[in-house]
């Protein structure tokens, strides 16, 4: 059984008002990513990276193909999907700015059925380990961008997800945050889970990744390792 596996995905925008043009965001993509692995996806802005993500964490439907994560489908066993994945979205995303970073992930926590002491426990080690622990009580809009980053990361890992999916995870991070962040898919890694990263950049991609998958206007064009990628012809 692979972590990811997609075949033929297809995904098309904008089908309603007369006149609107079509969008396919995704054009029969092929995806595999084995267990363990960690798996960049690269590819400029519009290339579809942010659908795919959307289809395998079941917040959109493909409009054909299929898209199965430990062999559970996306569409058809969403609730099976839920329960292996994380999921980090960069940006403000999920996070309520008026509540305290321990709140938030109280909240989260709370979504995948935790409470009492193990929640509290998960939180404090998730808040500790993102290094977010002396500033747990402090409402999350007066956090820094890497801040925000890091909790986002911590929520994805709430529910002790086997599968991590980290759209632009490094976007607006600070040079410090983005190489603690480095470290962290290192343990991401080291602990077995698959992680598959988006981004736009691809020296992210080659810093962190054992596979490196380029994508553009909503295919893939090729897969192969960071340092077969880096050599250029
Ligand atoms: P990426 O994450 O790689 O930047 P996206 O998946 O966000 O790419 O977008 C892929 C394509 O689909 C782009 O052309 C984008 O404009 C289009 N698109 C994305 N979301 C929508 C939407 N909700 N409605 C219409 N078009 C969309
Ligand atoms: P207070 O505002 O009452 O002094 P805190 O701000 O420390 O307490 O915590 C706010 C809420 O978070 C309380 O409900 C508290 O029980 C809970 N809480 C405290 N510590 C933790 C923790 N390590 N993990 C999760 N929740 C906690």
């Amino acid at each position: 059984m692979s972590a990811i596996e997609i075949r033929a995905l297809c995904r098309d925008y904008g089908v309603g008002r007369a006149g609107d043009k079509r969008t396919q965001a995704l054009s029969d993509v092929d995806l595999t990513v084995e267990l363990g692995e960690v798996r960049g996806l690269v590819g400029p802005n519009g290339a579809g990276k942010t659908t795919l993500c959307k289809i395998l964490s079941t917040v959109l439907e493909a409009t054909s193909g299929s898209a199965e994560v430990l062999g559970h489908d996306a569409a058809t066993d969403a609730a099976a999907v839920r329960r292996h994945i994380g999921i980090v979205f960069g940006g403000d995303r999920g996070l309520y700015g008026r509540l305290n970073a321990r709140q938030n992930l109280r909240f989260w926590a709370a979504m995948y059925g935790l409470h009492g002491a193990p929640l509290r426990l998960r939180v404090d080690e998730l808040l500790e380990r993102l290094g977010l622990a002396d500033r747990a009580g402090d409402r999350v809009d007066t956090f820094s961008r890497g801040m925000k980053q890091r909790l986002h990361l911590a929520r994805g890992l709430v529910g002790d997800p086997r599968v991590l999916l980290l759209d632009e995870p490094t976007v607006g991070m600070d040079p410090v945050a983005a190489r603690d962040f480095r470290s962290l898919v290192g343990e991401m890694r080291a602990e077995g889970r698959t992680v598959l990263i988006t981004t736009h950049d691809m020296a992210e991609a080659e810093a962190v990744c054992d596979l490196v998958t380029m994508i553009d206007r909503g295919r893939v064009l090729l897969t192969d390792t960071p340092s077969a990628i880096g050599e250029v012809v």
